[in-house]
């Protein structure tokens, strides 16, 4: 982990209420994003990577573990500080039509943020709103529209718009690409590349989508079952998977269905993703996974450094180092 991070996780986890009981939805998770760096998630449906990105910018708070913004920490500030630091921390959903409010205009919608955090005078916020929607690859005709009347990309970018309103040095994308077709998905990955040099933005950028998480991010990080299990560059990642996970499911598809239920069992890796409620002991993998061996059953995998900035959290791969 970086020392000078604009993001630096640290041993989180964040637990919610099931019955009776609590479920780790986040485990023990460490990670960091430098200015103006992309890191992607990948994992299959429960692995975690939304709560992640909440916890990320602050909208949820972790039970154990830190997350630090710029070397502040946002679990040991006032809550008006933390008010103030989230202008700096967005977030995109998957969905604009829930997000957005269907009542006012695509330029109200841009504007509320600004109102919010009472910043500018209303001349300053509609002509920032115009910019936004330059910016963006909208215009300023497309302000006073209500959201019905713009398509799903046309409507992404109005999210964008709204996060980028703020002067954020932080977007979360969480699944944003999930609901867009793939000539829409390609503009919209653009755009995002555009603004990350123009904006000096870094993005946690969550998606299913792998080809398009290797398109954007310096570093990936693969989440199973709420661990993060294997964390590389993204070239050495894609060229050389290491955690048997994470080569299966590279394995199993480039392009994943945009359904949930045909999300929940990947194509190529046997089984499902077990329930956090009984979440197998040792190695969270060991039920699907082809390598098992006694020791992952019983033991939580050790962190190796299997390359340069490469890490993976593997007893097989530690047998071979070993060996
Ligand atoms: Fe498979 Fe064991 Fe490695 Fe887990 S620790 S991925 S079960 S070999």
């Amino acid at each position: 982990m970086s020392d000078n991070a604009l993001l630096a996780i640290d041993q989180v986890t964040k637990t919610f209420p099931w019955g009776k009981h609590r479920i780790e939805a986040v485990r023990r998770v460490s990670l960091s994003i430098g200015t103006a760096e992309t890191l992607g998630l990948v994992g299959e449906s429960g692995s975690g990577k939304s709560t992640l990105g909440r916890l990320a910018i602050g909208l949820l708070a972790p039970d154990r573990g830190t997350v630090t913004v710029s070397g502040v920490n946002l679990g040991a500030v006032a809550p008006r500080t933390l008010r103030t630091m989230r202008q700096t921390l967005q977030i995109v959903f998957q969905d604009p039509g829930a997000a957005l409010n269907a009542r006012v205009s695509v330029a109200a919608n841009i504007l509320e943020p600004l109102v919010v955090h009472n910043i500018g005078t209303r001349d300053e916020r509609l002509r920032r709103v115009g910019r936004l929607l330059e910016r963006v690859g909208l215009t300023t005709a497309h302000g006073p529209a209500m959201p019905d009347e713009l398509s799903g990309g046309q409507l992404q970018r109005v999210m964008i718009a709204r996060a980028l309103a703020l002067g954020p040095k932080l977007l979360v994308c969480d699944e944003i690409l999930s609901a867009l077709d793939l000539s829409v998905q390609a503009q919209v990955l653009s755009l995002l590349d555009d603004l990350r040099t123009t904006e000096d933005l870094a993005y946690l950028f969550i998606s299913h989508n792998l080809s398009a998480v290797a398109y954007l991010s310096d570093r990936i990080g693969v989440m199973y079952l709420g661990e993060l299990v294997e964390w590389a560059p993204t070239a050495a990642l894609v060229a050389a998977p290491k955690h048997p996970y994470t080569q299966a499911l590279f394995q199993s598809i480039l392009e994943v269905p945009t359904s949930k239920a045909a999300r929940k069992s990947l194509t190529g890796i046997p089984g499902e993703v077990p329930s956090a409620i009984d979440r197998p002991l040792g190695c969270a993998f060991h039920t699907r996974c082809p390598l098992a061996m006694d020791i992952c059953r019983q033991e939580a995998p050790p962190w190796l450094t299997v390359g340069d900035q490469h890490q993976a959290a593997c007893h097989a791969l530690a047998a071979v180092e070993e060996g």
